[in-house]
This record gives structure tokens, sequence and C-alpha cells, in this order.
């Protein structure tokens, strides 16, 4: 019966507030369900875009002061409805300028979401790379990002597709096949292909890898 309840109240779709750690302010946290989204596009650096579709994020910015927090750090507020006067503040996504600053102030952001850190910087600053014909260098910062991003990341096929492309913006075209030369999931083969040959024709630019259902895009990267 309980689990019934519970099921309700996700139905109902009732805001879930969280406190802001500075200010103390409710903080309402976006919907994270996407009913909607219809098409995914799944990008070379592992970026997952969903039309009509706004992705979850694991750190934002208090709506009402703008101090920066992580999501499931916020303590829930103890009150069961948020402060009278509407006075509800929206856990705000952060910006590649946001982003661009933490990198290099990390002790403010706990350990566990650097990595997150890192690759979110990396995917929001190739924004303006996505469908570009012409290549885009890399910024110093970006740069320095994306090379301590690759320490970062493992051996899962989602962190060695993300090694691949970031190695090729790097124009480190041979560790980049190095990388893509250890067997994958054969579902992934067609992408794998794809991008070695991106390698070795020395092209750094993103590319979409899958475009369709979300779910199978999503999946693809969580193989
Ligand atoms: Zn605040």
């Amino acid at each position: 019966m309980e689990v019934v309840e519970r099921q309700f109240q996700v139905l109902d779709n009732e805001p879930v507030y969280k406190q802001c750690t500075h200010c103390g302010a409710p903080i309402q946290l976006p919907d994270s369900q996407s009913p909607e989204a219809r098409e995914g596009t799944l990008w070379s650096d592992a970026y997952l875009e969903v039309r009509d579709s706004s992705e979850p994020q694991m750190l934002g910015k208090c709506g009402a002061c703008g101090a920066i927090g992580c999501l499931a750090e916020l303590p829930a507020m103890k009150e069961a409805t948020p402060l009278a006067g509407g006075t509800d503040h929206a856990f705000e996504p952060l910006t590649v300028d946001d982003y661009a600053v933490l990198v290099d102030n990390l002790e403010a952001i706990s350990a566990p979401f650097h990595s997150y850190l890192r690759i979110r910087f990396w995917q929001l600053s190739n924004e303006r790379r996505r469908g570009a014909d012409v290549p885009l260098p890399l910024t110093a910062v970006e740069r320095a990002n994306l090379v301590e991003l690759l320490k970062l990341l493992g051996e899962a096929p989602a962190d060695r597709l993300m090694k691949a492309q970031g190695l090729r913006q790097l124009e480190d075209f041979e560790a980049a096949e190095a990388v893509l030369t250890e067997p994958f999931d054969a579902q992934l083969s067609p992408i794998i292909e794809r991008l070695r040959r991106l390698g070795r024709d020395r092209d750094v630019r993103l590319v979409k890898v899958f475009s369709g259902d979300p779910r199978q895009a999503a999946a693809l990267v969580s193989i």
C-alpha cells in the first residue's frame, strides 16, 4: 500500500524542495521526467542531446543567491511546503562560464563531482563545435581541462569513447586509435569504425554517432 501511495505521489508530480546551504532559500528541483522526448542525438563526446527536454543537472545554482551546489548534497527542506510568499527558487543550470571558473577552483566542489564537472565543461564548450564545418581550436582553459579529464576517465565503453574524442581534439591521433583498437561491444562497432576513420583522416571534429530513440542513445553509452 505504501508503495502504491508513493507511486501516486510521483504521478502527482509534487514539486521537490531542497534547501540552499548558503542562504537557506527553498530550491525547487527541476522535474526530471521527460515524457515528450522522442528523439535523441548522441555525439562523439558522449553528449546526449534530447529534443524538447532539459537534461538533469548534478551541479547548479541557487536561484536566490547564486551559490553553486551539488544536487545530491543539498539538504531537504525541513518544512513539508516551501516558505510562504512565492519564494520558490529554481535550481538553475550552470553556464559554460560558470564551469570555466569551477575547473580552476575545484576545491569549491566535492571530489566525487570533479569528473562530472570536467565532462560537463568539455561538452558545453563543445556546443559551438557541434555541426560546425571547420574545426575550432581549443582555448587554453578547454585544453587544460581536457588533459585533466583524460586522466580521470576509466575503461568503461563510454569513458573510452570520450577518450577517443578528447584525444582527437588534442590531435593525438595515435593514442585515439589505440583507445579504439581494444574490443568494444558489437553494438558499438559501426560507431567505433566511424571514429577510427576520423582519426586516420586527422579530423578533430565532433560527429553525431546516433540519432533516434533517446533511451537507445543513452543505452549505447551505458553498455
Ligand atoms: Zn541560496
